[in-house]
């Protein structure tokens, strides 16, 4: 059972693994915290926004839209390698998801296969969402992956977790695809590798 960090210790925890956040607007503030509970936090939850250009993307994900409103995560990841903090607290990013999968990312044991949408995800996972299209094609910078594996590593290192605390969208929620491009199984390991 790990409560959540507090907003300035995720940023901290984010500087200290070397990499470069911007705050954007009341974002320690900005939660979806009166729709229901935040924490206990199990996990880190990596998605790809299918959209184009940071701004955009940024804004979007700080906002959200009429019909899943924002935040949408907790940090937005550019294709520069910049973490953007839009959110914090719980946040539109997981939905319901499988408690199979839950009880393997709590044990840190290899993931079951997602078939069940049991169980609020919002609650239990720090959320980042990365720019990309999505569509398999639409490269993951270098930069970029480097941000994603410092960011959820930072997450893990705080709370003790090691990289199987950390899953993509498409292995809790049943007919997600996200992220695409790259594997999980590839970032696991690089975020191990940092860990040890
Ligand atoms: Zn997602």
């Amino acid at each position: 059972m790990s409560p959540p960090m507090s907003a300035s210790a995720f940023l901290r925890a984010l500087k200290a693994e070397g990499l470069t956040v911007v705050e954007v607007g009341d974002w320690r503030d900005h939660n979806r915290n009166h729709k229901g509970p935040w924490g206990p936090v199990h996990g880190v939850m990596i998605h790809h926004t299918v959209t184009k250009g940071s701004a955009g993307t940024v804004e979007l994900c700080r906002r959200g839209y009429a019909d899943l409103p924002g935040p949408l995560c907790h940090g937005v990841i550019t294709k520069d390698g910049r973490v953007h903090l839009v959110g914090y607290g719980r946040a539109n990013h997981a939905g319901l998801g499988d408690d199979d999968v839950l009880r393997a990312v709590i044990a840190e044991k290899r993931l079951p296969a997602d078939n069940e949408l049991n169980t609020d995800g919002n609650r239990h996972f720090y959320g980042f969402e990365c720019e990309n299209l999505g569509d398999g094609e639409d490269p993951w910078p270098k930069a970029q992956l480097e941000a994603i594996e410092r960011a959820a590593a930072a997450v893990c290192r705080h709370h003790g977790w090691n990289e199987r605390s950390v899953i993509g969208h498409k292995e809790w929620q049943p007919g997600k695809v996200d992220p695409r491009g790259f594997t999980m199984t590839s970032m696991r390991k690089r975020i191990g590798d940092r860990l040890a």
